[in-house]
């Protein structure tokens, strides 16, 4: 436990995030005080404990406002770093950097005049980042440019030329059994079967008012993706009608079939004949000692299984592992990368660990793997080694040694929702329960949510699609 005073708490939530990467017994007491001196410094003074610190940077000179509150919350941010890493005698991977996507960072100095040659250089002198994070930063930076026409990009802010694409997004909030790490709006399917019918009827007729709407401000979807939950917890016919709904021609169509215990032929088929030409499938292990603690109920044969069967589909597959999971080794971490690699998918996502609040263990520390940061090594040089190149990466509050998660991809098969989601470059129309939508333009996003209960989403149907329709059509001239 430790003791935060600051004179900054308008960004207390981001200081404590720095502090919760060293956080241990040892840290009872931290205060950060910012000041300006004679107008034309920037003064703080932190203390760890009894230990003091003082740091001093010249007053930056930023004309724009958003650009000058950004450098004082860096500045707030770098310095306490720098204290808690001499204190703890301890550095992190990604340094300063925390609730951040790097490649945004990175993609926002591109457009500030950074050559790509320099950025990492930038990245480990202005914020700590160690080199290896750093390169595979601008890495994931090249492999977007390489394969998305300018990313799509809302440049670090700057040029939004993509406002008449939009990702649609479908939320299946259902799964066979929660694992005990998620806090995703899902339910078990076991105890809301009589929901499934009602839910799938009104979700269809969601995603048709919406490709509406988008069709009626002269829009154009440019990639629908189907997640949850687990999609394919649907029965076939309930599948069948939702993902029908959201076919557009022409796009990458992604569908989550993350529990290898929900695909059969049938799906598979069902899915085909929608349009769907991606598919994840995720085992997250090949332990099935983990695969009973973490909750999952389908077995390491089911996941072959299932893998083979959407082989013969022709499914572009993306397959998720977790680092750090409850009583995996690095040995145990490399034995299931390795049963993964030999399958060659055309995506591998690397996930670490995270204890979010809302997951049954986000209490219980003794559920990390101490030795994450060795696993997701390993998979970094067996990928690189293999031909996959990282395409997309982001970080979450609460991960395991602070770390990432990395999306890979070989030959160019890259997924461009999981880019354009990610980086926030395209604004999203969602669908479902818990679904929330995205309006994107430089400098603003607007969120809108759909209630997550699916009892409410099914009750409060008509007035949320006129909410909805209100939002996507005064385009940032409402809030919600
Ligand atoms: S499969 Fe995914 S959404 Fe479903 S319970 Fe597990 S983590 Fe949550």
């Amino acid at each position: 436990m430790y003791e935060l005073t600051t004179n900054r708490n308008d960004i207390r939530n981001e200081l404590i995030e720095i502090i919760r990467c060293f956080v241990s017994d040892a840290l009872t007491d931290c205060s950060v005080n910012f000041t300006y001196v004679d107008n034309e410094k920037i003064v703080l003074y932190i203390s760890v404990n009894s230990k003091r610190y003082i740091y001093s940077y010249p007053k930056h000179c930023e004309s724009d406002k958003i650009e000058y509150a950004r450098a004082d919350v860096y500045i707030c941010k770098l310095s306490l770093y720098r204290a808690l890493s001499d204190f703890f005698d301890k550095t992190l991977p990604w340094g300063s950097l925390t609730g951040i996507r790097p490649t945004r960072l990175a993609a926002r100095m591109l457009n500030n005049g950074v050559p790509l040659s320099k950025i990492s250089e930038k990245l480990r002198n202005d914020y700590f980042v160690s080199e290896n994070k750093a390169e595979l930063t601008v890495e994931i930076l090249k492999s977007q440019s390489e394969h998305i026409p300018d990313r799509l990009s809302v440049a670090g802010d700057g040029n939004f030329n993509n406002s008449n694409l939009v990702n649609l997004y479908v939320h299946i909030p259902f799964c066979p059994t929660r694992c005990s790490y998620c806090s995703f709006v899902s339910e078990g399917v076991e105890k809301k079967a009589w929901l499934l019918a009602p839910y799938a009827t009104a979700l269809a007729e969601e995603i048709r008012r919406t490709k509406d709407l988008i069709r009626s401000q002269n829009k154009r979807i440019f990639s629908v993706y189907a997640g949850g939950g687990t999609p394919t917890t649907l029965e076939p016919e309930l599948l069948f009608k939702v993902l029908k709904a959201a076919t557009e021609d022409g796009t990458e169509y992604t569908c989550e079939a993350g529990r290898p215990d929900t695909i059969n032929e049938e799906k598979l088929h069902v899915m085909s004949e929608c349009g769907v030409n991606r598919i994840s499938i995720n085992p997250q292990t090949l332990h099935e000692k983990t695969l009973r603690k973490i909750g999952r109920a389908h077995t390491v044969e089911q996941f072959f299984n299932a893998y083979e069967l959407a082989d013969k589909f022709g499914f572009v597959k993306n397959v998720d592992l977790i680092a750090g999971l409850d009583g995996e080794t690095p040995e145990d971490f490399e034995y299931k990368f390795n049963g993964i690699l030999k399958l060659m998918p055309e995506n591998i996502t690397v996930h670490t660990l995270c204890l979010k609040r809302g997951s049954a263990n986000a209490q219980s520390e003794a559920v990390r793997s101490e030795r994450t940061q060795e696993m997701v090594n390993y998979s970094v040089g067996a990928l690189k080694a293999r031909g996959y190149s990282p395409y997309y990466l982001y970080r979450q509050k609460q991960t395991t040694e602070n770390l990432e998660n990395i999306g890979w991809c070989r030959n160019g098969f890259l997924c461009v929702n999981n880019v354009t989601v990610m980086e926030e470059t395209l604004s999203v129309y969602a669908c479902g329960a818990g679904a929330i939508g995205k309006l994107i333009a430089p400098g603003r996003i607007q969120r809108i949510a759909n209630p997550k209960d699916v009892l409410m989403y099914l009750e409060q149907f008509e007035e949320r699609m006129r909410k909805k329709q209100l939002f996507y059509q005064n385009q940032f001239t409402i809030l919600t």
